[in-house]
């Protein structure tokens, strides 16, 4: 089971999200079919998607939209709510970039050149977006959005492992923010133990999430919430039907006289809908 830890650390001058959800990349590789490359940045996005999530509230919701100019991924489109459910896909899943030392190499798959944009749905009258520069260094990337968008200093770790059977090892991130009127003593801690430790696959290899906290921050951490997170997608043939019929009448008629049926494609999922010729003449009825 996939899970997320938030946590308030250093007498509350920071918060902590920390996740780690393999089960969730690995729904994603089922579905998409997704090669290492593809595996790894999709990953690493649902990572920050999901810890991004469970910083909002009851129904708002979030995209995160990455195109790096000239990556071989495309579009990577994750959405992701404050229930800990994520959905999305890449472009084109059949990127298998790993360089030497068995790790990602995600620069190639991303892409260097493009941008970085987080929609927020926050059920008001309008959505919030703010994009950043995308350098193909998601960590790096979602670190200046969080500095430049929220006006928040954080740091953000992303780990990926891929087994050699192209399934998800290992997978999680942590994103660690400075509360506002952070004293000095937190700020030179954090800036000292974030140095001692570099590499977030080692750490979900070793040690459970709250022992991570306990690495980071001895005792001085307040777990105030855990829930689970996975991959999940509100798609539906009512919706899909519902996005039939604004096609109208002659194209549905078109449709029929050409294919006798529409098989349907969630881009989110990957799970297809089959509309018969019957029930596309019960769709035509309805305009
Ligand atoms: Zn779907």
């Amino acid at each position: 089971m996939d899970c997320l830890l938030k946590a308030l650390v250093l007498n509350k001058e920071a918060r902590v999200y920390i996740v780690s959800n393999k089960d969730t990349v690995n729904e994603a590789i089922r579905r998409h079919n997704l090669w290492p490359g593809a595996t790894s940045v999709l990953g690493k996005t649902f990572s920050i998607a999901q810890m991004m999530g469970s910083m909002l509230k009851g129904r708002e919701a979030l995209t995160i939209k990455i195109n790096g100019g000239n990556g071989q991924l495309g579009n990577i489109i994750v959405d992701a709510n404050s229930k800990g459910e994520v959905r999305g896909y890449v472009d084109n899943p059949s990127v298998s970039i790993v360089n030497n030392n068995g790790g990602m190499n995600d620069y190639y798959a991303i892409g260097t050149e493009g941008m970085i944009v987080v929609i927020k749905d926050l059920k008001l009258k309008e959505t919030f977006t703010s994009s950043v520069t995308c350098t193909g260094d998601l960590a790096s990337d979602f670190t200046y959005y969080f500095y430049e968008s929220e006006q928040t200093n954080s740091v953000v770790y992303l780990g990926m492992l891929i087994d050699v059977d192209n399934t998800c090892k290992l997978s999680g991130g942590m994103i660690i923010q400075l509360l506002p009127n952070a004293s000095e003593s937190t700020i030179s801690y954090l800036e000292n133990v974030i140095s001692k430790y570099t590499s977030f696959n080692d750490l979900l290899e070793n040690y459970s999430l709250e022992d991570i906290l306990k690495l980071f921050f001895v005792d001085d951490y307040e777990i105030v919430e855990t829930r689970e997170v996975n991959f999940h997608c509100h798609c539906s043939k009512y919706n899909f039907s519902k996005a039939l019929i604004t096609l109208g009448k002659k194209d549905l008629q078109e449709i029929i006289e050409e294919d006798h049926k529409i098989e349907a494609v969630c881009h989110y999922c990957g799970e297809k809908y089959l509309f018969t010729e019957d029930e596309i003449n019960k769709l035509i009825n309805k305009i």
